[in-house]
């Protein structure tokens, strides 16, 4: 192993794709980086982990940003990163986004076909047929403006300047789109309570909110490119966007220490200077990323009372109960789409546990499961405080587990009959699994604005304290694997600009 420099230009605190993008882009510019993660493994919740033959999603597996024909938008971030890395990572279209599975026999998968799509939704609610394609066309004409904008950093006066004489009245049109939410919009051209809570949905299984609390910006992303650059599931799982950037920042000569678990941010006079390692060892550096969540980092990783994050400035969207299992093939059917989500009652479905994502991977790469095997991953959301009486050690956490489990697939076996029989490998995490492994507080999704806030009060990458910047699901865009990679790219480019040699535009 080489020897660690006690001195570099950046460090990147955590190996999420938030905090490896961040490293990989600036690392190619030519500044010497260094990630430190505490796990043995990249990706934080967009990773993944072996068993008895498979290999599992441990988290993400939706992913935007892979579209091959990448003139189609500077949305395709993925896409361009790779090509700048010089590395390549093979994709496998998915035809839907999301199966949804909903009261009452409402079915409708999110076909990558946008007519496809819209026409089934109309054949549902042909009372709302212009609603219908009159919401959808907004989300467009959003997906439309941050198409055709480069993405760099909000705090960039340069690059604000450029994106303000280039694309005058598109930077316009997107500020004002900023102050709009996506329920909001909805209900301007749609009034069926059935398909307001459809639309409510759409919004709840990225964003873990309803419409209404939604952004009209975040909804322009994830429910518009679906049709234009679509869904793309790497070979090899999840964990190879990861495993591909850590190649790329190896690549330019930068490291990812493992097992390297950051304790402080070394501030001297309201500077950060470098880092402490849990060994005891210091590093020191220009710049300090943190891709830990806001409340580690302003309440473990920088030690001044002044800085903690007040409990009321954002909502903590809740954890995940989470299920893996390996299962006999024969109970999959041929044309089963890879994701679906459940909703059995809408009165429940955002409250704990109330919605099911389900995802089969292997009917998109089969080389996940052994051969005539499929691997599954279930989860719905959950607290800490509800396994917090177990010793996640003891035998009666291991029962709780395994009772929630078999209570989940009961519920998931109306969508694939035989499920519970087929049952050969079983794995589970509560939120203190979450917790535990990616210092996340209690599990969470991460920190949400508040219903009606407008995005643009998400936190950028500045922090109070300076040379310390954040990427990650803590800045804005927010959550999600593309939103944790666009703040990545805008976290570089400040950078990179501030050190001295500002990055090209991807
Ligand atoms: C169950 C689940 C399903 C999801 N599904 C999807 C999906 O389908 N599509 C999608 O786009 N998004 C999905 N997401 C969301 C997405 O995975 C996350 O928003 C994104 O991966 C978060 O990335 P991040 O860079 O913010 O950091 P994280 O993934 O939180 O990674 C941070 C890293 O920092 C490390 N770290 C923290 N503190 C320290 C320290 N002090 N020292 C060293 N290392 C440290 C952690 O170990 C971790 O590896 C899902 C998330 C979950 C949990």
């Amino acid at each position: 192993m080489k020897k660690m420099a006690n001195s570099v230009d950046v460090i990147v605190i955590g190996a999420g794709i938030g905090g490896l993008t961040t490293a990989a882009l600036l690392q190619e510019r030519g500044f010497s980086t260094i990630v430190f993660e505490k796990n043995k493994f990249p990706g934080g919740s967009c990773s993944a982990f072996q068993k008895g033959g498979y290999t599992f999603d441990a988290g993400a597996s939706v992913f935007y940003g892979f579209c091959d024909d990448d003139s189609k938008g500077t949305l395709n971030l993925h896409t361009r990163i790779f090509r700048k890395l010089g590395i390549e990572v093979q994709t496998i279209p998915d035809p839907v986004q999301i199966h949804y599975h909903l009261p009452a026999g409402f079915e409708v998968p999110a076909w990558l076909d946008r007519s496809r799509f819209l026409e089934s939704l109309c054949q549902r609610f042909p009372h709302e047929r212009n609603g219908i394609r009159k919401f959808y066309d907004e989300l467009e004409s959003v997906y439309d403006i941050l198409n055709s904008l480069p993405a760099g950093s909000l705090e960039d006066v340069m690059h604000l300047g450029v994106v303000g004489a280039r694309h005058p009245l598109k930077a316009m049109s997107l500020g004002i789109k900023t102050l709009f939410s996506m329920g909001k919009t909805a209900r301007r051209y749609i009034s069926d309570p059935e398909l307001l809570r459809f639309i409510d949905l759409e919004s709840y299984s990225w964003a873990v909110q309803d419409a209404i609390s939604t952004p009209l910006v975040n909804a322009g992303i994830c429910l518009a490119d679906r049709h234009h650059g679509g869904i793309n599931y790497p070979v090899g799982g999840s964990g190879a966007i990861p495993a591909a950037l850590v190649k790329g920042i190896e690549k330019f000569g930068g490291s990812v220490r493992f097992r390297s678990e950051v304790l402080n941010v070394i501030v001297e006079n309201g500077v950060a200077v470098g880092v402490r390692l849990s060994d005891g060892s210091e590093v020191r550096a220009k710049a300090v990323v943190s891709n830990a969540t806001v409340w580690d980092t302003f309440s473990k990783l920088v030690d001044d009372p002044r800085l903690k994050v007040p409990e009321d400035r954002f909502i903590k969207a809740p954890s995940w109960f989470q299920l893996w299992l390996g299962v006999d093939g024969s109970i999959v059917p041929k044309g089963f789409h890879m994701h679906h989500i459940i909703v059995e009652d809408w009165a429940k479905y955002d409250k704990l546990g109330g919605t099911i994502y389900f995802s089969a991977p292997t009917v998109l790469d089969p080389s996940l499961a052994p051969p005539g095997k499929h691997a599954l991953h279930l989860f719905v959301t959950a607290e800490t405080t509800q396994w917090q009486r177990y010793d996640y050690r003891g035998e009666e956490y291991k029962n709780a587990k395994e009772a929630f489990a078999r209570t989940l697939l009961a519920r998931a076996e109306p969508l694939l009959p035989g499920l519970q029989n087929a049952v050969e490998l079983m794995i589970t995490a509560t939120p203190q699994s979450h917790a535990r492994y990616l210092n996340r507080r209690d599990g969470s999704y991460g920190p949400l604005l508040k219903p009606g806030q407008n995005i643009l009060l998400k936190p950028q990458n500045r922090t109070p304290v300076k040379n310390l910047y954040a990427a990650g699901d803590s800045t804005f865009p927010g959550q999600g694997v593309i939103a944790v990679t666009y703040s990545g790219v805008s976290c570089a480019s400040y950078i990179a600009r501030k050190l001295g040699k500002g990055l090209e535009y991807l």
